[in-house]
């Protein structure tokens, strides 16, 4: 928080030694905090873009991750940072090449802007442009997420001189995911103030006020999500290694990438896990929309489309997507997962006979 107050002090908008106390109180910020906070559950944040109010956000926005921090956890802090990624694409659209250029130095990301923009032909369609290139190293770090799709893949893309070469929306579309990354980094940032007994007034009131009004949707999210696992037909326990990593960050609202929702969705499916119990899992994700959900799962099951029941991922598959994390001997999850139920189910039928 010292970097905000700090940087809001140098440029004159509070006086020295304020602390963010003091700072909510004179901006008159504790108002945009709560609807900050209620934005990011809707799916919803709208930048206040006036330069008289950026002092407000600036001091409104920090307060609000470290307060849904304190009441949601990471699952909350990562709601409002798809929130905030999605929100910026109308606002980077609108934006010239070079300002892309500068602020993906901002975000961390080195680019070359090519002068000479270079064309692919393509035979089946049109010609493409491609101004922007990143090394691939920083291609493969800012499109960890995004790999799962194919057409994100390393192998698939123009390279030269060890540059991936992008065109303007596939630019755009990495610049979102690093900053949907920079939102959710102040989760670990902010962590010590989350951690407090109590913080002074007036964040207390306004902290208060959330608890109060979020009960409803916290409490099912985070505290029943928590404890689904124990109620379920699905043996979580018997998981392999990699599916019961997968499937513990779903349940605790971290921002899985395709790779990582088609290989629990997948599996769970094949295990026996009905529509209700995926819908459940997914509606932890910080870009949930059970609309949308209900129809990819039901796509994934067969149940539209081509009627084709998707197969779940073979441990090479995993391998190749950096998601296995163990050396089970087994070439699926799915048969780990039935070696796990065997021995589980003969170690409770041994302590029963006991
Ligand atoms: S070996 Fe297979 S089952 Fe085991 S962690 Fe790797 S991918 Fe999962």
């Amino acid at each position: 928080m010292e970097n905000v107050l700090d940087y809001l002090i140098n440029k004159g908008y509070l006086p020295s030694s304020t602390n963010l106390a003091e700072a909510i109180s004179l901006l008159g910020a504790g108002k945009r905090v709560i609807e900050i906070v209620q934005d990011a559950l809707d799916g919803f944040y709208k930048l206040e873009d006036e330069d008289m109010r950026l002092p407000l956000e600036a001091i409104a926005f920090h307060t609000a991750i470290i307060l849904m921090g304190r009441i949601g956890g990471k699952w909350l802090v990562n709601r409002l940072s798809i929130s905030v990624s999605k929100s910026m694409r109308e606002e980077l659209n609108l934006l010239s090449d070079q300002d892309l250029v500068l602020l993906s130095k901002l975000l961390g990301l080195h680019t070359f802007y090519q002068d000479a923009t270079i064309t692919r032909s393509q035979k089946s369609g049109p010609s493409m442009l491609y101004p922007f290139s990143v090394s691939f190293y920083s291609y493969l770090k800012s499109t960890k997420r995004l790999t799962g799709d194919p057409s994100w893949k390393l192998t698939n893309q123009m390279l030269l001189k060890g540059r991936v070469l992008l065109d303007r929306r596939r630019f755009i579309r990495i610049l979102e995911e690093l900053i949907a990354e920079r939102v959710s980094s102040l989760y670990e940032k902010y962590a010590d103030l989350m951690k407090l007994p109590s913080l002074p007034p007036p964040i207390q009131e306004i902290e208060a006020y959330l608890k109060e009004s979020l009960a409803n949707v916290l409490s099912k999210k985070i505290v029943e999500g928590r404890d689904y696992a124990k109620n379920q037909p699905l043996s979580i326990d018997a998981f392999p290694p990699c599916m019961k990593k997968i499937y513990q960050k779903a349940i605790e609202g971290e921002n899985l990438s395709h790779a990582e929702r088609f290989a629990i969705a997948t599996f769970m499916i094949a295990a026996g896990a009905d529509e209700e119990m995926l819908l459940e899992v997914f509606s932890h994700s910080p870009d949930y929309k059970e609309k949308i959900a209900k129809y990819q799962i039901e796509h994934l099951m067969g149940k539209r489309g081509s009627g084709t029941k998707y197969r779940p991922y073979s441990c090479a598959k995993m391998k190749s997507f950096s998601l296995c994390i163990a050396d089970c001997g087994t070439r699926t999850p799915l048969q780990k997962y039935y070696l796990n139920l065997k021995v589980k189910n003969k170690v409770e039928d041994q302590s029963d006979s006991i």
